[in-house]
């Protein structure tokens, strides 16, 4: 049966067209779903009880079932774990952010990526979501939260990467835009090329997050094996032809892993890789789980203010996520990896990538961490860069 909240708006528009008339009740139907996220025919109280039994026959709008929420952390974030209809399992966040809010979002149920330090990577590949799906999560919590969409913003964060789900991802982004800005949507990317070059056609464009994640080709291959296909100048080339908005900027995403990409010297190195590029850094120090390697370990918060002053000296803006719940958002995927843990931890053990000799040397504790330097003001010229 057809989920609804599959359609495009404009499919969804010939579709009820052909059935339902006159065309108001088509809008009044689409209002139902696309402004109120209903998931029953039922809750549309102003169309006639046959229309609705006739639709009800058809199609349906069905959403993700909530299996699990958490307590809210001390920043007020909220996991939520979500039940698909064929088992699968996927999370989303709520974070509060002063008078708005962000919700978090999974575009596939596991990622083929593979990245070595995110929880998602480690359990493999899944499938995409659909519309429905990634609409669901995002109406569920609404609904249940009673946010206001004005006040909301959505980032494309959680489990899976949304460029490898193209086509589901624009329906999804089509149908939020009657809700919610483009500019107050973000797709994050580990740097799928031509997925950014797709985004970069549409007519509206949500804004992009890339994780970049280590200052030179050979670390980003050694954590990120997919991008050995898409290397990191090419994808500085592609970033500096994105085409951006009058005032938006690109985020650069950067997972701090102690003693490997955290130094000064690393900083001064991303800068330069960055340079051109209209954008800030976000430095999302590495949240721990029990699945990755035990050599990934947080930086301390000297060692991250060292980073970030290294930044702002390269004339570089950042922002730091150190709430602990924010942290637990960077690292969607730990939640539905609890309760699958034990059943594909064996499997890891027959993949874990061999570590190079400095990676070996750090889960020995043997490298030089390094010298302590004065931190320097992080304020400046309207630069921002979040402090403890
Ligand atoms: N696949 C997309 C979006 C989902 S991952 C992407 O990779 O961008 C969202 C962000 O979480 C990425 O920036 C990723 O680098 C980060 N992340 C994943 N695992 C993490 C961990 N264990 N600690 C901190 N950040 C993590
Ligand atoms: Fe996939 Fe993003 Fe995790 Fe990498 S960080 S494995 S791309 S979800």
């Amino acid at each position: 049966m057809t989920n609804l909240y599959d359609l495009s708006p404009r499919a969804l528009e010939e579709t009820l067209g052909a059935i339902v008339s006159p065309p108001f009740r088509v809008k009044q139907i689409e209002e139902w779903m696309h402004v109120r996220g209903v998931d029953s025919f039922d809750a549309m109280s102003n169309v006639p009880k046959e229309v609705r039994a006739a639709l009800a026959e058809q199609f349906t709008l069905a959403m993700p079932e909530v299996v699990e929420r958490t307590e809210p952390a001390p920043d007020g974030s909220r996991k939520y774990l979500f039940r698909l209809a064929d088992g699968n399992r996927i999370e989303s966040v709520f974070m509060p952010m002063g008078d708005r809010a962000s919700i978090c979002l999974s575009s596939q149920a596991g990622c083929a990526v593979g990245c070595t330090f995110c929880v998602t990577g480690f359990f493999g590949a899944g499938r995409d979501l659909t519309p429905a799906e990634m609409l669901g999560q995002l109406f569920v919590i609404q609904r249940e939260l009673a946010i206001p969409f004005q006040s909301l913003n959505v980032v494309f964060m959680g489990m899976g990467e949304p460029l490898l789900n193209f086509d589901n991802l624009v329906i999804t982004l089509e149908v939020m835009y009657r809700n919610i800005a483009p500019k107050r949507i973000t797709v994050s990317t580990s740097g799928i090329i031509p997925g950014i070059e797709a985004l970069a056609a549409l007519p509206r464009r949500p804004n992009l997050a890339i994780s970049v994640n280590a200052p030179d080709r050979a670390r980003r291959e050694e954590i990120m094996p997919i991008t050995t296909k898409y290397p990191l100048d090419e994808l500085m080339d592609v970033l500096r032809r994105f085409p951006l908005e009058r005032g938006r900027d690109l985020t650069i995403e950067y997972v701090l892993l102690a003693g490997y990409n955290d130094s000064p010297h690393d900083a001064a190195m991303l800068a330069r890789v960055i340079r051109g590029i209209p954008a800030k850094v976000n430095a999302i120090p590495f949240n721990p789980d029990a699945n990755l390697p035990s050599w990934m370990k947080r930086p301390g918060d000297d060692a991250i203010d060292r980073f970030v002053d290294a930044l702002v000296r390269s004339d570089v803006r950042v922002t730091v996520r150190r709430s602990k719940g924010r942290a637990i958002a960077a690292a969607c995927g730990q939640l539905r990896g609890k309760t699958e843990a034990k059943s594909r931890a064996s499997r890891r053990a027959s993949v874990a990538p061999h570590h190079s000799s400095r990676q070996r040397k750090l889960a020995e504790g043997s490298v030089d961490r390094p010298i302590r330097v004065q931190a320097a003001r992080v304020e400046r010229d309207g630069i921002h860069a979040k402090r403890r």
